[in-house]
């Protein structure tokens, strides 16, 4: 954290979560433009930094393996941002995969994969929390991927008043995670 780092933000997802903070990857009516994995490449390497993230949306609804070998190749550190419903081998080669499985507030009806990210070595998870349900959700969850870390992000990404409550009850494999793009810039996109 705390590291300038390239999004590529992929277009559309699996889900329809309830407080989605980029339904515009999701919603048609938005403004999408196809690129090819050449394009890509030409576009980020204006940025000084070697850091990517590939996030959507849900990026593994698309065939995205052709876009990882290119940026390996290209010498970036690549990490993914998935809602943890698909699992492709190729995960593996990526220096670090976060998994979201979403808690009952998000009210989408899912199955995640959480045993074989749980395999992945360089896999960890977050979780959105926004009531007690989620809280309790969590709570199973850390102790279905233990010892892997569980990030627990407060819904709307800034608001920790329900989350301080719980710092005593953290097990030891949770964490209190930080959205720092949203506390320096809020929703703004393209920053
Ligand atoms: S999985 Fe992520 S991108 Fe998809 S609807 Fe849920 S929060 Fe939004």
């Amino acid at each position: 954290m705390g590291m300038p780092a390239i999004f590529i933000r992929l277009h559309g997802c699996n889900l329809r979560c309830s407080w989605c903070d980029s339904k515009y990857t999701w919603n048609d009516s938005e403004d999408y433009k196809e690129m090819s994995e050449k394009q890509i490449l030409k576009k980020i390497q204006k940025y000084r930094t070697k850091h990517i993230i590939i996030t959507g949306g849900e990026p593994l609804i698309q065939e995205i393996y052709p876009l990882v070998r290119d940026l390996k190749r290209a010498d970036y550190k690549i990490h993914i941002e998935t809602n943890g419903t698909i699992y492709k081998p190729f995960l593996r080669q990526l220096d670090c995969v976060v998994v979201s499985p979403k808690p009952p507030s998000a009210n989408v009806k899912a199955t995640f994969k959480i045993k074989e990210f749980k395999r992945l070595k360089n896999a960890y998870f977050k979780v959105v929390i926004k009531n007690e349900s989620d809280w309790k959700w969590a709570k199973k969850l850390s102790k279905q991927i233990n010892p892997k870390i569980l990030y627990l992000i407060p819904e709307g990404g800034v608001d920790f008043s329900f989350l301080s409550k719980k710092i005593k009850k953290l097990d030891d494999n949770m964490r209190i995670g930080i959205q720092l793009h949203k506390i320096i810039w809020g929703d703004k996109r393209g920053v």
